[in-house]
């Protein structure tokens, strides 16, 4: 990327050695030629525009300005920890449209607040299953989003019509109010009441976006969920939530994550409940069972020890969630229920009718030994 990079004071047509007055003067005449909302649909002044601001966004900086001098624009690859592929070299794209705005129409709004102008972020909720949050997965969602327009490439105005800066504001987007008060007057500043803060006015609005320069579209994101991931967590998508205005970067796609209600489970941290219904007799002489797991299709041997209570709890090792961190697994806690039976076959009131009689006859041997 960067030996293709045409040096940045060629781009701005200026000296080596020109001062920052001639280094703003040139950017200023140059960007304001080929701003997008200049050109509608001109993917070379698009092209041409980033290049202008991207230059100049070194050349004004002196740290930047004498890296570049220094090593060219290998100097610059580690200046701001910009992500792989940012054309920006590293510095904030948000912040290089702020002050674009700024210095083209006197006092943007991103100027003022100095945060990065990017799209905002999109909020979506996705259920999972307990099965899926054990394993992790990747999933295809589908989200509607607003997209930049094709039809105006987001300026918002009609085919071979621009947008004009507002004459009310001046292009700021903000409105000064002189108000009358018991200390004298007042100035107010409020959002541009002609063009509600945009800066532009668009006179014939594009037909597909009907001014507003996005269009909503269905649209396919991947979201990678992570092995052991709970109810209540967010992901963060980036760059998957709505465009940033004129250029700007895109926000991002959150997704909250919550947790189906599963048949047979219950979640605690990382350990599993499982409440098993077993039978008396079960209790009484032991035995062996199968119980589900968070594999599908895959179930854990259970010996139910003679003489087990109701309630007492059973526990397999590790086959519980696993850690997020990626350290560990929770384990499956089995409660045991001893169901007690309410139809009998008469076979079976037999059987128990007998054991009653069994039964008293043994405590009653206990007391009069005890007495
Ligand atoms: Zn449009
Ligand atoms: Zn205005």
């Amino acid at each position: 990327m960067s030996s293709s990079k045409r040096d940045p004071y060629e781009v701005l047509g200026v000296q080596r050695n020109a001062n920052q007055d001639e280094i703003k003067k040139a950017y200023r005449k140059l960007a304001r030629v080929n701003h997008p909302d200049a050109n509608p649909g001109d993917e070379g002044a698009e092209k041409r525009f980033k290049e202008v601001s991207e230059s100049y966004s070194v050349l004004s900086d002196p740290d930047q300005r004498a890296a570049y001098d220094r090593l060219g624009w290998g100097g610059l690859g580690h200046t701001a920890g910009g992500t792989g592929g940012d054309p920006f070299g590293g510095a904030g794209v948000g912040d290089i449209f702020g002050s674009i705005f700024s210095d083209l129409f006197g006092g943007g709004r991103s100027s003022r607040t100095h945060r990065p102008v990017r799209g905002r972020d999109l909020r979506i909720t996705l259920p999972i299953t307990f099965e899926e949050a054990a394993a992790g997965i990747e999933k295809e969602i589908e989200i509607k989003k607003n997209i930049t327009c094709n039809v105006c490439n987001g300026s918002g105005a009609a085919a071979g019509t621009a947008p004009r800066r507002c004459s009310t504001c001046g292009g700021s987007g903000r409105e000064r109010v002189q108000q009358r008060t018991p200390f004298g007057m007042m100035v107010n500043e409020t959002t541009c009441r002609q063009c509600r803060g945009a800066g532009v006015i668009i006179d014939s609005p594009c037909n597909q976006c009907r001014g507003s320069g996005m269009v909503k579209r269905p649209r396919k994101v991947k979201v990678s969920i992570p092995a052991g991931i709970d109810g209540g967590y967010t992901l963060r998508v980036s760059g998957e939530g709505e465009p940033g205005p004129r250029g700007a970067p895109p926000g991002d796609l959150l997704v909250n994550i919550t947790l189906k209600e599963h048949k047979y489970f219950q979640r605690e941290d990382n350990e599993l409940i499982l409440e098993k219904k077993i039978n008396i007799a079960q209790a009484v002489l032991g035995d062996t069972i199968f119980v589900p797991t968070l594999v599908k299709g895959q179930k854990a041997k259970v010996g139910i020890k003679a003489g087990t209570q109701n309630g007492a709890i059973y526990r397999l090792k590790g086959k519980g969630f696993p850690n997020l961190q990626g350290f560990g697994k929770g384990d499956m806690h089995i409660i045991m229920r001893v169901v007690t039976p309410t139809k009998l076959s008469s076979r079976e009131k037999e059987m128990f009718t007998e054991m009653k009689e069994l039964w008293k006859n043994k405590k009653g041997k206990k007391k009069s030994k005890s007495s």
